[in-house]
């Protein structure tokens, strides 16, 4: 199919975008790398008088990392997140979800920004992102503000992005100490569009596990932290206890049936998922 009609506007800088994000009597929609969009405007899911190509904005793309956190422009693609090395460095388990999404060319186009805009329940990087506490910020005529990635989310492919709001960037707090995991099972494989993910992110003390931070993907109409497992993890040794944080999540999984899954498999998928995470957290004396 081809899409319907529409007007292409290629601005320069973030004040033109936003202008005619702003500006437009019918729906105008941004274009990050077109990896979503652009399959759902030929197949007329979307039918916007606008496309606003973001490619050629200055200042949207970009990594900055930082003593305390680590910022990804919206417009970065997938492919620089999985290879930049000071990124890599800091906060790995970042790099290694992006490289997780799709395949390497998909990757080359897609960008940070339109993974998250476009909030694929089963999408890795949304459950990363909100693991991880980020903080994402949003541009319009009227202002900036910032969300908790928790809050973005708010259904499959709906987000608290208002009318004429662009993602500009992406904030993740570095958490010294704490170890990384994500996780997924996908159908087909790597590159796979995954059933399930999980995101974890433990601090250990001694002996136990202080602090922890787990979100999931495919398991409802968003991605979902996982807050009973999370407590379920606190005071244990890493790596041990396990069915106790298994039950926990697989409590809070409300997942849809669909012909790549029932719910009921999915559910078990994600036991799968965590089950890995969290022995893969740990040294291999404790694995389960
Ligand atoms: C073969 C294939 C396999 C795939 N596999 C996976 C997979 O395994 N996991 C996965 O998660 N995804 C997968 N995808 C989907 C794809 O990788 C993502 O949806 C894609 O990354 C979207 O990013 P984009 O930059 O291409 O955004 P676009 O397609 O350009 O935009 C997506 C949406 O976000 C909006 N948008 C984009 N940027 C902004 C912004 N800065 N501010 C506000 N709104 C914005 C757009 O208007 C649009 O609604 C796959 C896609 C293909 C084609």
């Amino acid at each position: 199919m081809k899409p319907a009609a529409f007007d292409y506007q290629v601005p320069r800088t973030l004040d033109e975008a936003l202008a005619l994000l702003a500006g437009a009597d019918r729906p105008a929609v941004p274009l990050a790398g077109g990896q979503s969009l652009v399959p759902l405007l030929n197949q007329r899911r979307v039918r916007p008088a606008t496309v606003v190509d973001l490619n050629r904005v200055a200042g949207l793309a970009g990594i900055r990392v930082t003593a305390d956190s680590v910022r990804v422009g919206a417009m970065t693609r997938l492919s620089d997140v999985e290879a930049d090395p000071a990124l890599t460095a800091a906060l790995p388990v970042l790099a290694h979800t992006a490289g997780l999404v799709a395949h390497r060319q998909i990757r080359h186009r897609s960008t940070l920004g339109g993974s998250l805009c476009h909030a694929d329940p089963a999408g890795q990087l949304p459950a990363c992102v909100v693991a991880l506490g980020a903080r994402l910020t949003l541009h319009s005529t009227q202002g900036a503000r910032t969300l908790d990635a928790e809050d973005f989310f708010q259904g499959p492919h709906l987000t608290a992005r208002r009318p004429g709001e662009l993602l500009t960037a992406v904030a993740i707090p570095r958490r010294p100490g704490f170890r990384h995991r994500f996780e997924e099972v996908s159908r087909r494989g790597s590159a796979g569009r995954p059933l399930v993910g999980v995101c974890l992110a433990v601090a250990v003390e001694g002996p136990v596990v202080v602090r922890a931070r787990l979100a999931a993907s495919g398991i409802a109409d968003r991605p979902v932290r996982l807050r009973e497992a999370e407590r379920a993890l606190v005071g244990q040794p890493p790596g041990t206890s396990l069915s106790g944080v298994l039950d926990a999540a697989s409590a809070a999984a409300d997942p849809p049936g669909d012909l790549h899954g029932s719910a009921a498999y999915r559910t078990d998928m994600l036991r799968t998922a965590l089950r890995r995470a969290v022995t893969r957290l740990v040294p291999e004396r404790n694995a389960a």
